[in-house]
């Protein structure tokens, strides 16, 4: 029976191999087609100054539109697409289609106002990154002072050599650099210091838990005063209600983002969203 069991066993761990491997095999294919066929979007969240409670920005977040299946969260595809190279392409789609995308709001609603988006390590690494971005830039009229690109903390851990020169590439264009989700890799503050990083995003985490842990305020307000102490700007991620955006303004944060003031919305609900914000904003 023993012997049994363990075949039978054995043969159920093979076929889950099997499928998952065909798994990864027809997701692969689907994200190639996807790039193709143009089947990705992107959602934009407003990012928000505390001092008037302006829209300032907004971050760039990718959907995947598979037909008969409805909308994909980056966090299906984006881990595997960094994992397979895909991320690449995929990435300079996102950055032309955004950069695009905000100088259209730029001029339409005359405002200054700063895209954010995010870049996976693998792109970051790629020496040919800079050039493509001046491109992006020239072609869509966005100046480089309106575009950030949100790295994270695992980035900087890796000893590429030309890690450096891609970021002295970056600052020479003029482009700003935020470090994303910070708070939960395991970066050491050195790293600070070492790269030319304009702004600390706090990771929600932190925020998820204000006011009512005293770790996450005391560690949020931390950050908040180091990143003034180091001349980089601070905004927090994932604020949900007006508790949070208090405790925040008060602990001297310059810009939230979060489901409290928006969700992530589509190109019609942001452009919709921009035209009553900056009617009211003019009107006052
Ligand atoms: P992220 O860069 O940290 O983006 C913020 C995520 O937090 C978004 O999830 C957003 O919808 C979510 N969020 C914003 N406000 C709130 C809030 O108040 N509460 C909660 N619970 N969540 C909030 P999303 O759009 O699903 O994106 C997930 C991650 O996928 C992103 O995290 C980013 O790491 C990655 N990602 C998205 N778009 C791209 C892209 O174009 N390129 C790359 N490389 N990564 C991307
Ligand atoms: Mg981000
Ligand atoms: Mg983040
Ligand atoms: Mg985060």
């Amino acid at each position: 029976l023993a012997k049994e069991l363990g075949r039978n066993n054995y043969q159920f761990f093979t076929s889950d191999l099997m499928i998952r491997a065909q798994h990864r095999y027809t997701l692969e294919r689907n994200l190639r087609r996807a790039l193709v066929d143009e089947e990705f979007l992107l959602y934009y969240q407003p990012k928000v100054s505390l001092d008037d409670g302006k829209i300032v920005g907004a971050e760039a977040l990718i959907r995947w539109h598979m037909p008969e299946m409805g909308v994909i969260e980056p966090n299906e595809f984006v881990p595997f697409s960094e994992e397979i190279g895909l991320i690449v392409p995929m990435g300079r789609w996102v950055l032309s289609k955004a950069c695009e995308q905000a100088q259209k709001w730029r001029q339409q609603f005359n405002i200054d106002f700063k895209i954010s988006v995010n870049i996976s390590p693998k792109q970051f690494q790629d020496p040919k990154l800079p050039q493509f971005i001046l491109d992006v830039l020239l072609a869509s009229g966005l100046p480089a002072h309106a575009l950030q690109l949100e790295i994270t903390e695992g980035l900087l851990m890796v000893e590429a050599e030309h890690l450096s020169l891609v970021f002295d590439a970056i600052k020479t264009l003029g482009i700003s650099i935020s470090l994303d989700d910070f708070g939960t890799g395991f970066s050491s503050l050195s790293y600070l210091q070492r790269f030319p990083i304009d702004n600390l995003k706090i990771d929600r985490s932190f925020i998820h838990e204000i006011p009512e842990n005293q770790d996450s305020v005391v560690l949020t307000k931390a950050i908040i005063a180091m990143s003034s102490a180091l001349g980089m700007s601070v905004t927090a991620e994932g604020v949900e209600n007006l508790a949070q955006q208090n405790f925040l303004k008060e602990a001297g944060c310059d810009e939230i983002q979060g489901f409290y003031f928006s969700k992530p919305i589509s190109v019609e609900d942001f452009s919709q969203l921009l035209s009553q914000h900056t009617s009211t904003s003019s009107a006052n």
